[in-house]
């Protein structure tokens, strides 16, 4: 396969999207619906700097490039279960896009060394060591919160909420079906509009 050099970038075609590759956002939606969220007071906000050396400036914990989010430290979607940790500013880091979305769901550390598409080590970022030195302090700094969501909300309803998240993403399959129908007849009837350009003398 010829792959596009980005120095020289001209021509990059928008990404096909697909219904099932939208699962894990539903996913996600299921988890961060249900979360609790715990706003810091200044003083906590304060402090949490001061552990991540940026008082002076708010940067992407991760890269040191501009933040733009505070991303969650520790996952709150692993295998497509809440591992119960919550919203909470101990949960949190300052990030940028790049990397909230190339982290998803993986452990910050083994994915910062990771080569990962737009990961810090990916992307070359200079003083890794004293970044993850950093944020390591940050995860001694408070326990995080862990809910057993089951036991606290009783398994009837718990399990109610789960059969709608298998319900969603069934349909969404379900719904692949019919898209491949249509994709498959739009590629037949392109196929019949241009065969008399291919064969001029018929
Ligand atoms: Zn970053």
């Amino acid at each position: 396969m010829h792959v596009i050099d980005p120095a020289v970038f001209r021509f990059a075609m928008p990404k096909a999207v697909r219904i099932s590759g939208r699962s894990s956002s539903i996913t996600n939606a299921f988890v961060n619906g249900i979360i609790p969220v715990v706003p810091p007071t200044v003083e906590k906000v304060d402090e949490a700097l001061r552990i991540l050396g940026m008082e002076d400036k708010v940067v992407c914990a991760y890269c040191g490039d501009m933040a733009s989010e505070w991303d969650h430290l520790r996952p709150l979607v692993i295998g497509k279960k809440p591992t119960g940790y919550i919203s909470e500013i101990h949960n949190l880091v300052p990030a940028c896009g790049k990397c909230n979305q190339s982290k998803g769901n993986k452990p910050w550390r083994t994915w910062m060394f990771s080569s990962a598409r737009l990961s810090p080590q990916t992307r070359a970022v200079t003083g890794l060591e004293e970044r993850v030195n950093r944020l390591a302090a940050y995860e001694e700094w408070e326990s995080p919160t862990l809910i057993d969501f089951a036991s606290v909300v009783g398994h009837e309803l718990w399990d109610e909420h789960w059969q709608n998240h298998t319900a969603i993403l069934q349909a969404m399959k379900d719904a692949e079906i019919t898209v491949e129908l249509i994709r498959s007849r739009i590629a037949s009837s392109r196929a019949g509009e241009r065969a008399p350009t291919l064969c001029p003398d018929a």
